[in-house]
């Protein structure tokens, strides 16, 4: 099978590149598993934050939630709906964040207790609140880049684990157990995998380091408001937010890990319980499901995007940490056009910001 360009990994990174790529490329996405978005991608909390995270991933925050509302527009129901993140702590905190981020705005503790009536109002100080943020359907959201992805040519393969690259004149010949694979540009787009698949093209590694997190699904005593916020203390370390009648509840551990099956460790859910139980008073009752899942990404904390300099036609579509979600469409729009030529001029900083030659990589 011959293409223009080989995408490794059907999560979202490859999957939203291969949405931008096919129109204009012949492409070929394979991904390991006998299903797509089996790792990390159908593991997340589902969140679209635009005040989470640095500069450089808020930008592509704003401009994914953008996209991804205009995506929802076409769709049968809507894939997006507002979920406000409230974040608490102490005065200092709550004032240095809002100095600190254009989307989030304080509130009084009487506003607070009016957005969130299940707090416990002697555990925090103060509060800030960021309306812009959203909930997203990410099935449909993965099925809306794969559809249209396929729509437009492109040749999805699952259970294809790249195994063999050769490379002569230009292109790669890779397999993947049942087919071969002729291409000029290959993808790095492996998630928690991102170093090991490059250094089968000859890479070297970027410092991908693959960190755990968890999620569960509570039930609770108290009835939860459907509408009510994401709340998360202003040192990230868990969330809570209303989830189909449920509550969804992250401890926000983050334990280096090896790329693999990631299984939930009982003992980081069962002492966030007890902390919800003492910042709340919704009572949680029972878990319903838990799941864990891998954040990768380099030491300073930003995706690896664009080609490597050293080893001609392999990119680098990787290290989105906590925020391949909320930046999957704009990411893929920027690689799409690195890959192309087509790059918007204005992302020239962006591009450099996030580039596999800057410095401090590993
Ligand atoms: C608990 C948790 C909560 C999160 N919440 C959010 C959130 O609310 N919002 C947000 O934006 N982000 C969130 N994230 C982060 C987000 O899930 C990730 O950034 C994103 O899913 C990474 O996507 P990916 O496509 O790079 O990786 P993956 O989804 O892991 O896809 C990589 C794929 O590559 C495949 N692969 C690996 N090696 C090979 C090979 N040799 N050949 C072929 N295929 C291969 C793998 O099988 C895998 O399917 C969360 C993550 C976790 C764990």
């Amino acid at each position: 099978m011959d293409c223009d360009v080989l995408i490794v990994g059907g999560g979202v990174a490859g999957l939203s590149l291969a949405w931008r790529l096919a129109p204009q490329r012949a492409v070929v996405l394979v991904e390991a598993e006998p299903m797509l978005a089996y790792h990390s991608s159908s593991r997340s909390a589902r969140q679209m934050q635009p005040s989470y995270g640095p500069a450089p991933i808020r930008g592509l925050t704003h401009r994914t939630i953008a996209m991804v509302k205009r995506i929802s527009e076409r769709l049968p129901a809507p894939i997006l709906m507002p979920r406000p993140l409230l974040t608490l702590g102490t005065a200092e905190e709550v004032a240095r964040l809002v100095a600190d981020n254009e989307s989030l705005t304080a509130l009084t503790h009487a506003e607070t207790m009016g957005r969130s009536p299940d707090l416990r109002g002697e555990m925090f100080e103060a509060s800030a609140l960021d309306v812009t943020a959203m909930e997203v359907d990410v099935p449909a959201l993965l099925e809306f880049y794969r559809s249209q992805a396929v729509a437009a040519g492109a040749v999805v393969l699952t259970g294809s684990p790249v195994s063999g690259v050769e490379s002569s004149g230009g292109r790669y010949r890779v397999s993947t157990g049942s087919h071969t694979i002729t291409a000029g540009t290959v993808v790095d787009a492996a998630g928690a995998w991102a170093d090991p698949v490059a250094a089968q093209f000859g890479a070297r590694p970027r410092g991908l380091e693959p960190h755990r997190r968890s999620v569960a699904i509570v039930s609770t005593d108290k009835p939860v408001d459907p509408a009510g916020p994401m709340v998360e203390p202003a040192d990230e370390s868990f969330y809570y937010r209303p989830d189909g009648g449920h509550l969804l509840i992250s401890p926000c551990e983050s334990v280096p890990a090896e790329p693999g099956d990631a299984q939930v460790v009982d003992e980081d859910i069962t002492g966030l319980i007890q902390r919800i139980g003492e910042v709340t008073t919704v009572g949680i009752s029972g878990v319903v499901r838990a799941w864990t899942g891998l954040r990768t990404q380099p030491a300073d904390g930003l995706p690896v995007v664009g080609f490597d300099a050293e080893v001609p036609g392999f990119f680098w579509l990787a290290g989105q940490g906590g925020y391949g979600i909320q930046t999957s469409a704009a990411l893929a729009t920027l690689a799409a056009g690195l890959i192309t030529g087509g790059a918007a001029d204005d992302d020239g900083w962006l591009v450099e910001a996030l580039s596999p030659q800057r410095a401090g990589l590993a």
